[in-house]
């Protein structure tokens, strides 16, 4: 079975200020999986590097249901590449039978219960990405890079 996980936490050069977010110890986790790496945000059209976005009111399911949106740091409104990018991750997904993801915690696009709040300012507040938001709303398990590997520590320590 497949795993689709967010590919900076692979190394993949994909985050906004070009570099990664590499989280060596679930590449070992997932060293036996199959993983599938994608990254929403380069997906729905976004360049690489790119100026930091927040979702501003709400969380990721209130952009979905336009309630909500998302502002790149220079005020521009992005929304539509985050939209974008999580359709074509959901239909990637979808091709490949995946109801797991790991994705990265924290991030508009990729966040787990958690997102930065839309103040640029590193605050959090509760919520989920919004590619997060349409894989749950389509019956795929989403879970944390951090919330895996406490997991998986915890298993290991039963
Ligand atoms: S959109 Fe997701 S995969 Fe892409 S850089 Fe941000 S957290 Fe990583």
């Amino acid at each position: 079975m497949m795993i689709l996980v967010s590919a900076c936490l692979f190394g993949k050069n994909c985050k906004y200020n070009g570099g990664n977010n590499l989280n060596s110890l679930l590449t070992q986790l997932l060293k036996e999986e199959k993983v599938l790496l994608l990254c929403p945000e380069q997906l729905g059209g976004l360049p690489t590097p790119r100026t930091p976005a927040e979702i501003q009111e709400g969380e990721g399911k209130d952009v979905l249901a336009g309630r909500s949106w998302v502002i790149n740091k220079d005020g521009e409104d992005i929304t539509n590449n985050f939209i974008k990018g999580a359709k074509l991750t959901l239909a990637k997904a979808k091709i490949e039978n995946i109801n797991l993801a790991i994705l990265k915690s924290n991030s508009p696009s990729c966040g787990v219960n958690r997102i930065y709040d839309g103040s640029f300012s590193a605050q959090l507040k509760k919520g989920d990405g919004v590619t997060t938001a349409l894989l749950r709303d389509n019956n795929i398990s989403v879970i944390s890079d951090e919330d895996f590997i406490k997991g998986e520590n915890t298993n290991e320590s039963n």
